[in-house]
Order: structure tokens, then sequence, then C-alpha cells
């Protein structure tokens, strides 16, 4: 299918108020001709306000949306070419999955038989090839959102919109559905806005992730970034596992972390207080008494906890300085955890080049 409909979306200064709620507050956010974004952020955070407000279901109190050239805030919801899909599946039970799927076509007033053909190459792009006179009530939860999906982007809309369509699923069919999501939306090539509360989910299929919380963007960037590079504690702490360690500046100006040292100043001087993110898979178990070298931040502590998890496994060790770092390693033969047990002492180090430091938030 060609993608020569596809738009870009901006949203400049979009702001949406329930009571004294900001449900939304002074959103700007550009999404590329293409590109699947994800809205990510815990429940309540105002990604279905969002995206509600593009797809014109709800209006904002001030601000502006462009689908291109096109401010479309006053346009209605009929008007702005959007296709939709919801955690509920929202389908006609009374009709075959062939007529649901071609329903948007024949609201257009598209004729028999291309409304056949295109209902046709929908359901064999979402997999459903010789299904289409089934009942809706004779599919399984997976094939009724691939019926959804399908029903969305059939009348080849120039932006798609879902908001936690997976959500229903059980956890191995949601896998396996968010690779196929993915592979749909390079097939098709539309502007994908994506809503979900679920971290792996958004890491796992986005171009680029949005992340939202009280109604303000925290991060926009890639997976990578997002993980690598959280810019602040929301972000850190919401996307993956992490701990934080408060550092002290002394008065070389070094950042420390009670006799380890983390950085030799800080990334930004105007800044004073300062954490270390560490993601647990970052840090190498060390033999007892290893030097730091220059590549390494070194911290040393005692094992409290060792859990085996099957795919990975853990280790928590307590530092002299009070924290607790959660260590994570894989299981095979020649793990550098898998010997670990409670009770020893350890020295665990962190790859200079994995270092994150964020602005440490006043509470
Ligand atoms: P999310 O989709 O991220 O879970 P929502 O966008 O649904 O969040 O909601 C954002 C905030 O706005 C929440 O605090 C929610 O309670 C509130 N809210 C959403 N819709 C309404 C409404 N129609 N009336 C009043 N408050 C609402
Ligand atoms: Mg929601």
């Amino acid at each position: 299918m060609d993608n020569t409909t596809a738009l870009p979306i901006s949203i400049r200064s979009l702001t949406k108020k329930y009571g004294d709620l900001f449900a939304l507050k002074t959103v700007d956010l550009e999404i590329r001709s293409g590109e699947f974004l994800t809205l990510l952020g815990p429940s309540g955070s105002g990604k279905t306000t969002l995206l509600m407000a593009i797809a014109g279901f709800n209006r904002p109190d001030s601000g502006s949306i462009f689908f291109g050239d096109a401010e479309m805030v006053l346009t209605p919801p009929h008007k702005r070419d959007v296709g939709m899909v919801f955690q509920s599946y929202a389908l006609f039970p009374h009709m075959s999955v062939a007529e649901n799927v071609g329903f948007p076509l024949k609201l257009r007033g598209i004729a028999f038989a291309e409304r056949k053909a295109r209902v046709e190459e929908a359901l064999e792009t979402v997999q459903l090839s010789g299904l289409g006179e089934r009942g809706i009530d004779q599919l399984s939860g997976g094939q009724r959102q691939r019926v959804a999906l399908a029903r969305a982007f059939v009348f080849r809309p120039r932006i798609l919109l879902m908001d936690e369509p997976l959500s229903a699923l059980d956890k191995k069919l949601r896998e396996q559905m968010q690779i196929e999501l993915k592979h749909i939306h390079r097939q098709l090539g539309v502007t994908t806005v994506y809503v979900t509360h679920d971290q792996r989910e958004a890491l796992t299929m986005s171009d680029r992730i949005a992340v939202i919380n009280h109604g303000e963007l925290a991060q926009v960037d890639t997976p990578e970034a997002i993980y690598n590079k959280p810019s602040n504690e929301f972000v850190a702490d919401f996307i993956g596992e992490s701990t934080m360690l408060p550092l002290t500046q002394d008065s070389a100006g070094r950042l420390t972390f009670g006799e380890s040292v983390v950085a030799s100043e800080a990334p930004d001087p105007s800044h004073n207080d300062w954490s270390l993110v560490i993601r647990p898979e970052r840090l190498r178990v060390l033999a007892k008494d290893a030097s730091a070298g220059d590549q390494h931040v070194m911290f040393s502590g005692t094992v409290t906890e060792a859990v085996f998890q099957g795919d990975t496994a853990f280790a928590l060790v307590k530092l002299r300085g009070g924290a607790t770092l959660t260590v994570r390693f894989g299981t095979g033969a020649v793990s550098e955890g898998s010997r670990l047990e409670a009770g020893q002492s350890v020295s665990v180090g962190l790859i200079r080049e994995d270092l994150i430091l964020i602005p440490r938030e006043s509470a």
C-alpha cells in the first residue's frame, strides 16, 4: 500500500482542563509523517485525553492541532480521516467479519466490487484471509482485535490512532501482536499514535516514545534514548528497572557516592544536586579486590538475596553507604553472578559509558 497520504501531526500548546484538573498542560509535540509514536504514561496521565483531542472527540481549551498544514481543532471527527482502534473492540456483533471491515467503505459510498477487494486485502494484511464470512462471536480475542485493526485502516486514513488495543489480551498473544502491529505499520506507512501504560510494549513497538505524566510531556525520544538517557527522575523510574543513588559533590567538585567517585565534575555546573541512575543489567560483579581502573565505577557491599528467575537472575547488594543495588545477570553456565550467595562480600562495577546522571528534584 502507498504511504503518500501519511501526514505529520503538530500539537502546539494544547491544554485541556476538567474542572480544576489539567488533563493536558501546554503540550507541544511534533509527530513525523509515517512514524509510530507511542504515548506512554501511568493511568490518569492524560494519554486518552490527548488521543481523543487528535481524533476530535474532545475539544481542547486552548492550543492547536495541525494535520500537515491544516488546523483541525474545530473539525468534527468524521472529517478528520482518522482510523481508530480501542481496547474494547467496538465491533458490530450482528455483522460478519467482512461486513465489519467493509463498514467504513460503505459509509464513504464505495461500490461493492471495490469494497470486496479492499476488505480482502485488509483481511490478508491482518492474517485473517478466508474468515470474512465468520460471525464476530466465532472469533478469539486476538482475531477480534485484528478485525478492529483492519476496519481502522481499510479506508486508508492518513492517521491511525490506537488506545491500549492489546491490553485485553493475555501476555503471550499480546507480545506476538506487538510484533505483528509493528510489521503492519511498516506495510501501511501510516502516521500512527499508539497509547499504552506498558513501558516494555512502548519500547518494543515505537519509533519514538512520548512519556507523559500529569498531563505534561516528560521526554520525547527514541526507545534507546528514553532507556539509556532518561532526562529526569520520572522517566528513569517509570521506564525499566533502576536504582537511584543520590550523589554528593566534594570540595574538588567531584560527584561521589560513599567512597566511590562517580564523575570528576557535574554534567551541568548550574545544578548542584545529582543522582546516579543504575540499570541492574549494566552492573557487573567483579572479583572481590578488583581495582576500579578507569573503566568502571566500583561499589562494594554484601549480597543480601540471590534470586533465580529462569532467563535471568538477580542479586540484591547492600552497599556500605546504606543503599541497595539490584544486579541482574544471565543464568548460563559461565554467568558471573550464578555463584553468588547471600552473605557474600562483592564488588560491583558500572562501566563509565553506562553512567546516567540526572538532576535530583527537590522533594
Ligand atoms: P489515561 O488515558 O492516561 O489513563 P485520561 O486521559 O483518561 O488518562 O485522564 C486524564 C485525567 O483526566 C484523569 O485524571 C482523569 O480522571 C481525568 N478525566 C478524563 N476524562 C474526564 C472527564 N470526562 N471528566 C472529568 N475528568 C476526566
Ligand atoms: Mg486511557
